[in-house]
């Protein structure tokens, strides 16, 4: 019983009565938000008050800094983060909430990485012979009975498919698009392709294909696209439950088309986006 009383002695002048605000004070070092360096010195205040810092670190590029958490989003961890929790099914809202930025600014940097989004997996098409790849065109989520929950944008009239060309053999995606007809899509992803030379397709027995194949270029039904092996599934899978997830929240077509673009770019291409 005694420990109690001396602890409860010890612990009250402190949390009771500071005797200053000193004692309440709590030391986070500041570091520069581009290059992490902790040698930082003040300059100045902003004309709201607010602590300006100056980086000193000479390679560092960056000019003075504030550091307040209305500027959070403006820092490159959090920009990282924000695509990283998109790319994890993450919502707008969710995102905003954990990071503590707006919504604003997870839409405007999600906004900013649609220009540097590529279509084609360029690298492995470079570095493999066409003569070696046959191409099985896909529709992500094709199991019938999800369709129902989540092909649309906004609304159940605004469906909104990922089509994408993989080869047959290693199970490597090789180009994606967005559509709903399936001649305009496999239109696309034939002109995609076709710059690398590639000859063979395996598809089902889908018109689009027979119209707009010669005979020779295809074999429909012949191997069948479920023959591909298991280990290059897990791809896919990711990509159809992205696919899932994101049309779950995404309120306009061109935030749909970045996540699952960065998806692809990313963990499909091994670009750096
Ligand atoms: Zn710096």
């Amino acid at each position: 019983m005694w420990r109690w009383t001396e602890i409860d002695a010890t612990l009250s002048p402190l949390l009771t009565a500071p005797r200053n605000k000193e004692c309440l004070m709590t030391f986070i070092a500041v570091r520069c938000p581009h290059c992490q360096s902790e040698q930082i010195v003040k300059r100045g205040k902003t004309g709201c008050g607010t602590q300006r810092y100056l980086c000193q670190n000479t390679t560092c590029a960056t000019g003075s800094f504030l550091l307040d958490y209305r500027y959070l989003g403006r820092l490159p961890a959090v920009k990282h983060q924000i695509i990283d929790m998109s790319l994890n099914a993450s919502g707008v809202g969710d995102t905003a909430r954990v990071l503590r930025i707006s919504t604003d600014t997870v839409l405007r940097e999600l906004r900013k990485k649609e220009a540097a989004l590529e279509s084609v997996n360029t690298a492995f098409l470079r570095t493999h012979n066409p003569d070696d790849m046959a191409v099985a065109i896909e529709r992500a989520g094709e199991d019938a009975e999800m369709d129902e929950m989540w092909s649309f944008v906004g609304n159940k009239g605004n469906p909104r498919w990922l089509w994408h060309a993989i080869d047959h053999q290693t199970g490597a995606v090789l180009a994606y698009v967005f559509g709903r007809r399936k001649d305009a899509v496999f239109l696309q992803l034939k002109a995609l392709l076709e710059p690398f030379g590639l000859t063979r397709f395996y598809t089902d027995h889908w018109g689009a294909y027979e119209r707009h194949l010669d005979p020779d270029m295809h074999s429909p039904g012949k191997r069948n696209t479920q023959k591909i092996e298991r280990k290059h599934l897990t791809l896919r899978t990711r990509i159809k439950r992205l696919v899932r997830k994101t049309i779950c929240f995404s309120k306009s077509i061109q935030m749909h088309d970045i996540v699952i673009g960065l998806f692809v770019n990313r963990y499909a291409f091994g670009l750096l986006v």
